[in-house]
């Protein structure tokens, strides 16, 4: 019996069912597995179980940890981050979801500028307008998007949230609809370069109705590796 493994066959059943209900190709959507304050060790067994992105939301954290793991996974950032942190990301992610002020987009930009490779972002946006939460204003979304996307290291893939949480997944669906909309809002100004192709959004207790409404990215820890302890 392997836990890890059904769980996370059990995500994917579900995500095809909501594809399912909303005509939907279930190619289009990938699973982040959220590993953060998960040791390595089930990073691994997860991998082996043919899961192949991660999402790491603190840097001190991912930084122990990332040594540790020896197989090839894809690592996605998901946290909140500071500027002075994204020096030890550089060259070690392929995607950054929580980017959500041009002062941050800079630092990325220098950072990737010394390596060989891009980097993707997710412009982080705080679609329940809460003071506890991360991510520009929709208001404040299409001068950030200009101002980022000419940055030559980085390029912007979609929009993400972290909504307000609810028990009730449906009281969630307006936020996830409103991030759909303003993706839609932002292409269409046909910016150069710019194209909100994809959306990251959905966790453990809302992720169908994510899938439902367009979500390309769902980011899902609990329901794999079970209930995190507090971070100390
Ligand atoms: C922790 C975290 C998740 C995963 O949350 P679960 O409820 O455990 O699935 C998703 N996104 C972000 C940004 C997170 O910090």
């Amino acid at each position: 019996m392997n836990n890890i493994a059904d769980n996370i066959q059990k995500i994917h059943a579900r995500i095809n069912n909501a594809c399912q209900i909303s005509g939907r190709n279930p190619e289009e959507v990938k699973l982040v597995a959220v590993s953060k304050i998960k040791p390595a060790d089930m990073i691994e067994e997860a991998f082996h179980s043919g899961q192949k992105i991660f999402g790491e939301s603190y840097v001190q954290e991912f930084r122990d940890k990332h040594p540790l793991v020896s197989a090839p996974v894809e690592w996605h950032f998901i946290g909140g981050l500071q500027s002075n942190k994204v020096k030890y990301l550089r060259g070690k992610v392929s995607t950054i979801h929580s980017v959500d002020r041009l002062s941050l987009a800079q630092e990325i930009d220098r950072q990737w500028g010394k390596t060989d490779k891009t980097v993707d972002i997710f412009l982080q946006v705080n679609v329940g307008d809460e003071s506890s939460k991360a991510g520009c204003s929709p208001e404040e979304l299409e001068s950030l998007v200009r101002s980022v996307a000419p940055l030559p290291n980085l390029k912007i893939k979609g929009l993400m949230c972290l909504p307000p949480h609810f028990d009730d997944p449906e009281l969630v669906r307006p936020f996830f609809k409103q991030l759909k909309e303003l993706a839609e809002q932002i292409n269409n100004l046909h910016l150069p370069a710019v194209s909100m192709d994809e959306l990251s959004m959905g966790m453990s207790g809302d992720f169908e109705v994510a899938v439902e409404e367009g979500a390309t990215f769902v980011r899902i820890g609990t329901a794999i590796f079970g209930a995190r302890t507090k971070k100390a």
